[in-house]
């Protein structure tokens, strides 16, 4: 059994074929520039050379057939021809307030991801282009769509309606929703079978921090609460994300600067967290790093603060789940940055009894305790893998 997973951005798309049996993964890739001048295709078969190849890629069709080439070639390729492939996982970012759970995709399915344009619309239109040039290429194929929302669809009322009327949820669908939700499900499971911890009962936070960053609680696997919103804007400091801030700033400094809400919105996407923070360092966690060292004041106040929004959401969920039994760090930062990790956890969870084992949170991108053995909470290192996460699910989708 083979499943290719495909995440196709509106200029990009990124592919894994893993094998199931093993789930170890037989070929990855990137195509990027669809669209745009300078298209590219880089394809890693794993234990071969790396194959490059730069040629126009009008469209998204260009591009799959270009992958599927490359997987059956007879030098980098890795399967003799397609029907090798079982299936096709795609990641879709929303399902709107529909799905719930990853489902095989039909017309009512290809219907719902459309209508969620307005709530996705950088990513949802680009997902629909990916499944429909899957489609034509492979045809009869089952595609399974694995929704970035489906975790957060498990969250209480109180948890997910903003106090805001009434009405705005009637008629547009407005809420909290949350985002890597694949990252949250796959990260909680994980460190609830590596931490030996209840299926059914552990109370589970998940921090993945990455340049998006997100917290989420879980019970059993269950999203109890999730820090992203209605899109990925709410919540911690990120890379050039704001997190958190109250809306009353959009409007005073649009009337002082002149802009609209639409800029200003740009403005807290791309222009603000640790980039904007750090005066416009960077908003790469390394580089704020470095230049907070150098002695940058506001580089080392912008970690700081990355640092208190991720502790002060540790608080907030463990009172939500009324305690908590683990926690566990994925994604770029949460992966590789042992100080982030540490300062953290001493700095701000004592209280909880978290105790960071110094020897053990020496580590890289690797599945571990790193708490002491005395810990009150076991705090884990669990690296995210939302492309097996995605393979999974669709597996499971094919096989029901
Ligand atoms: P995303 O998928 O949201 O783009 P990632 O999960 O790949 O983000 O995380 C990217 C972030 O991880 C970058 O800001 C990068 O600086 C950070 N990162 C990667 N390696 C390290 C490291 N060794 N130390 C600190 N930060 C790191």
């Amino acid at each position: 059994m083979k499943i290719f997973v495909v995440n196709c951005g509106s200029s990009s798309l990124k592919y894994q074929l893993i094998d199931m049996e093993t789930e170890g993964v037989l070929a990855k890739g990137l195509c990027e520039r669809i669209g745009i001048e300078g298209s590219k295709l880089t394809h890693t078969p794993t234990g071969k050379d790396k194959f490059v190849l730069e040629t126009p890629m009008p469209s998204h069709k260009d591009a799959i057939k270009l992958v599927l080439d490359a997987l059956t070639d007879k030098d980098h390729g890795v399967i003799s021809n397609t029907d090798e492939i079982t299936a096709i996982g795609h990641r879709v970012l929303h399902g709107g307030n529909t799905y719930t759970e990853s489902i095989l995709i039909d017309d009512d399915v290809k219907k719902v991801i459309r209508e969620c344009f307005d709530l996705g619309p950088l990513h949802n239109p680009a997902n629909l282009i990916g499944i429909e040039a899957c489609e034509a290429a492979m045809p009869g194929k089952p595609n399974v769509a694995v929704f970035d929302t489906a975790f957060g669809m498990a969250m209480d009322e109180k948890a997910y309606l903003y106090a805001i009327p009434y009405s705005y949820y009637e008629k547009y669908k407005i809420r909290r929703y949350g985002f890597h939700g694949t990252s949250h499900s796959f990260v909680s499971k994980e460190a609830i079978k590596f931490g030996e911890l209840d299926p059914k009962t552990a109370k589970v936070i998940v921090c993945h921090l990455g340049n998006g960053a997100s917290i989420s609680a879980s019970i059993g696997g269950k999203c109890v609460d999730t820090t992203m919103g209605i899109t990925p804007l709410e919540g911690l400091i990120m890379g050039t994300r704001s997190g958190d801030i109250d809306p009353a700033v959009i409007q005073f400094i649009c009337n002082h600067e002149g802009i609209d809400v639409n800029e200003m919105l740009n403005i807290l996407n791309k222009k603000s967290g640790i980039l904007g923070m750090s005066g416009g360092v960077s908003s790469d966690f390394r580089d704020v790093g470095k230049a907070a060292d150098e002695g940058n004041h506001k580089a080392k106040v912008a970690l700081e603060a990355f640092e208190y929004r991720v502790a002060k959401y540790i608080g907030a969920y463990t009172a939500a789940m009324n305690g908590v039994d683990a926690i566990a760090f994925t994604a770029g930062v949460g992966e590789n940055d042992k100080a982030v990790r540490k300062s953290i956890c001493e700095n701000y969870l004592g209280y909880l009894g978290v105790k960071i084992d110094d020897e053990a949170n020496d580590v890289r991108g690797k599945k571990r305790v790193i708490s002491a053995a005395d810990s009150k909470v076991k705090v884990m290192l669990i690296p995210t893998n939302e492309e097996l996460a995605i393979a999974r699910e669709t597996l499971e989708i094919v096989n029901k």
